[in-house]
């Protein structure tokens, strides 16, 4: 299938003064390239941050303008197939990310892909979960830098966000100015270093405007498990949002009474860390989906 938009269509900040550079109809596969977060600046293991051009990190591509989007509406961004195209690059740099004040030397290590696994310093293989870490549309007002997670997507660093699942987004503005990149061939959950196998990579993705009243965004959905997501200047305060975006999905629009959803929170539900490095930190809640069903509820299709 041809591509539709290329990597080299980037911007760098969610807002509604972006001019898109695609028009994508509701229901329609998009088929796009994305960079890796250094805009490939990273090539090989003699390439460190102190060369780089940091006005071109974390570049998401688009924004597509997806027609008949307005904002308040529900738009589900249903991922088809996430692919790393590799290779990935890692860095280990002082000062930088969760662990820095134990890192003394930077480092930066290019990690081959190898079928359907990527290959550390020859050592150990780890298979691909390709997920974006960047995926968004322009909020309400204002700016937000690609670095940054919030309400409208943005840097959330997810490891949900891979092929099969879908992100539900709350437009911020006419056109949604949808973009995504920054993908990881594989990265643990709270990206602890600063970085998972940044790789350059292809996305396939179909956004549709659906109704579900009292949804709270960001919302994931896979085949086992819904979850919602949250950024805050402190984990604390990220994941209290959480319980209370989960909760009020479980009672408001799956229909749960009040001590049921708490109570089976706390029996099936996970709280997890999505990232702890970038300017806001991300948590999420998860739940599985038949417990969904064994009250009677499916979210619609
Ligand atoms: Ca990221
Ligand atoms: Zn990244």
């Amino acid at each position: 299938m041809a591509c539709d938009l290329t990597r080299d269509k980037a911007f760098f900040a969610f807002s509604a003064e972006v001019e898109p550079v695609l028009r994508a109809k509701q229901g329609e596969e998009i088929h796009l390239t994305t960079h890796d977060c250094f805009s490939g600046q990273l090539k090989t293991s003699a390439d460190t941050l102190e060369t780089l051009d940091w006005s071109i990190t974390n570049p998401a591509t688009g924004p597509v303008y997806i027609e008949g989007t307005k904002p308040g509406d529900l738009l589900r961004i249903d991922l088809r197939e996430v692919t790393a195209t590799g290779p990935s690059v890692m860095v280990a740099v002082p000062n930088v990310g969760a662990l820095g004040h134990l890192i003394t030397e930077e480092e930066t290590v290019i990690v081959e892909h190898v079928g359907d696994t990527v290959v550390f310093k020859d050592t150990v293989v780890v298979k691909q979960n390709p997920m974006l870490g960047v995926i968004g549309v322009a909020p309400a007002e204002g700016e937000i830098p690609n670095s940054t997670p919030g309400t409208h997507g943005g840097n959330m660093d997810c490891t949900l966000i891979t092929s099969g699942s879908s992100l539900y987004l709350t437009v911020g503005v006419e056109g949604a100015l949808f973009g995504c990149g920054d993908m990881h061939a594989v990265m643990g959950d709270g990206e602890v270093v600063v970085c998972g196998a940044e790789t350059p990579g292809e996305v396939r993705l179909t956004p549709q405007v659906v109704d579900i009243p009292g949804m709270p965004t960001p919302f994931i959905e896979n085949d086992e498990i819904v979850a919602v997501v949250a950024s805050a200047e402190t984990v604390d305060d990220a994941y209290k949002l959480t319980l209370d975006m989960m909760h009020g999905f479980l009672t408001k629009v799956a229909g749960i009474p009040n001590n049921d959803a708490a109570m089976l929170m706390s029996l099936v539900g996970n709280l997890k860390f999505c990232q702890v490095v970038d300017p806001l930190l991300t948590v999420r809640f998860e739940f599985p989906k038949s417990v969904l069903a064994d009250y009677g509820y499916v979210l619609p299709r």
